[in-house]
């Protein structure tokens, strides 16, 4: 397995992480970003990496974004140990189907009076959120329905009020523990207001199913947005209610766009799939992720081997990290270039000609992929080779015309010998002209492909239809 060969740095060996969205939308840079350093971290350290969908929100999931969200992960090749389509005796992953799983914890909260029934409409949580606000105070549940009477609470149930169930937060308490990223945390509890574990419609709310989760799939390391920091003291409240193990938790910076706000539609592309649909390779966007926000000794464009390898959980910054198309782009680059044959093919196989023969399209590729770092970088080299004979570039026509009609003609005639072969064609000019250097490759490269500057000009001729070098050299014969 990946990473088993190295030591885990000490606190992580074998540690069982998780990956768990919420399939409400699409899955953003940052997720994909959490995603890897969990499978990273995992991978380092000889564990397991579990995906784990949130699905209890029943209204805001859907399918079509589960199957999107998965089929980006595999894309990326974050594959998982355990998850929804592959399960094991901690599973199901999808919190839809782990209801009589929360049920029992319920129920064991219910008998300690940890949590209450509140039937607080959401208009009245609203309006008192509204009156804190007014007064300058931070808004929390001001705990109305905290000491109702078995009487009235049967009373409410009997109108046919819905209730949520709220954790009854213990006053005068110190929340502590150690985050990963930010390091020692402390909050009050008295600073924070009963919080709903159980929806209205009998759903566990996220603190409880995330938190119930993690304990009982043997989750020891959460690493996960930073926005879940003021989450974690009331799931370790739940978690110490129940007596269940505590991972430890890192929350990760938030990813910013280059304005320093957070990433957002407003700065382009935020969703792996519009990346993948443009053309980039999985392994610039993993590139790019893995050095936001988490520092490496690592510079050069490492495969997920090599980044489970060079991952460190101890060196992810609290600082917000920023994306940078510029320097992804600078990654595609390399990923593109390095790319095998037959995987160059396919990558660029959407933008190719319709009919081309594998041979054909294999030289075609393997001609100007150093000049392509995007597929839709191909489509004017397809039309210089494949179209009719391309125009000269502005300052084109004079250098053509300098080197005059003989020169065409050697080369015309050369072609037709030997077809769209360059070292054929430059030495017959050579031979023909005595010409040499720019004078010689400069006018050949116009009168070939109208440009002046382009991929290496003898796999590109080779690339050509038979027939093609001649009829554009003979243009200026
Ligand atoms: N479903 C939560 C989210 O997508 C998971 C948070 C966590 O990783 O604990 O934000």
């Amino acid at each position: 397995m990946i990473g088993m060969d190295s030591a885990a740095p000490a606190g992580f060996d074998g540690a069982v992480t998780r990956f768990a969205p919420s399939p409400t939308g699409e899955l953003h840079l940052g997720n994909a970003r959490t995603a890897l350093f969990n499978f990273l971290l995992a991978r380092r350290a000889g564990g397991r990496f579990l995906l784990r969908v949130e699905d209890t929100d029943l209204q805001r999931s859907q399918e079509a974004h589960l199957t999107a969200v998965l089929e980006d992960l595999r894309w990326l090749r974050l594959d998982w140990d355990a998850g929804p389509d592959r399960g094991d005796d901690r599973g199901p992953y999808r919190q839809s189907q782990r209801g009589a799983l929360y049920v029992r914890f319920f129920e064991a909260l219910e008998r300690q009076e940890a949590i209450y029934p509140c039937f607080c409409t959401p208009l009245e949580l609203e309006a008192s959120r509204r009156a804190q606000l007014g007064s300058g105070r931070p808004p929390r549940y001001a705990g109305t329905c905290r000491s109702l009477s078995e009487e009235e609470r049967r009373r409410k149930r009997a109108q046919g009020l819905p209730a949520t169930a709220r954790f009854r937060v213990p006053s005068g308490r110190r929340i502590e523990f150690i985050d990963l990223v930010h390091g020692p945390q402390s909050f009050l509890s008295d600073d924070i207001g009963d919080f709903v574990i159980r929806r209205a419609d009998g759903t566990a709310a996220f603190f409880f199913s995330n938190a119930i989760d993690d304990a009982s799939m043997g989750v020891t390391h959460v690493l996960r947005g930073e926005d879940h920091l003021a989450n974690t003291p009331r799931q370790l409240l739940i978690l110490e209610a129940l007596g269940l193990p505590v991972p430890r938790y890192g929350h990760v910076s938030l990813i910013l766009g280059p304005d320093g706000a957070p990433l957002s539609k407003r700065h382009g592309a935020t969703s792996v799939r519009e990346y993948r649909e443009s053309g980039y390779r999985p392994e610039a966007l993993l590139n790019h992720l893995f050095r936001l926000g988490h520092s490496s000794a690592e510079h050069g464009l490492l495969d997920l081997e090599g980044m489970a390898r060079a991952f460190d959980p101890t060196h992810l910054g609290r600082a917000s990290a920023h994306f940078d198309a510029q320097q992804l782009r600078v990654w595609q680059k390399e990923a593109a270039h390095r790319l095998p044959a037959d995987q160059a093919l396919a990558w660029l196989a959407p933008v190719l000609p319709a009919g081309l023969g594998e041979p054909d399209a294999k030289a075609f590729v393997a001609a100007i992929l150093p000049n392509v770092v995007l597929p839709e970088d191909a489509l004017p080299w397809e039309r210089v080779v494949f179209g009719p004979p391309p125009e000269l570039e502005p300052d084109g026509e004079e250098v053509v015309r300098k080197a005059g009609e003989q020169f065409f003609a050697a080369a015309a005639q050369a072609a037709a010998r030997s077809g769209n072969d360059l070292p054929a064609i430059v030495s017959a000019v050579r031979a023909s002209t005595g010409k040499k250097g720019a004078e010689l490759y400069m006018p050949l490269r116009l009168a070939l492909t109208g440009r002046s500057h382009g991929p290496e000009l003898a796999p590109l001729l080779k690339a050509m239809p038979a027939g093609q070098a001649q009829a554009r050299l003979a243009r200026f014969a």
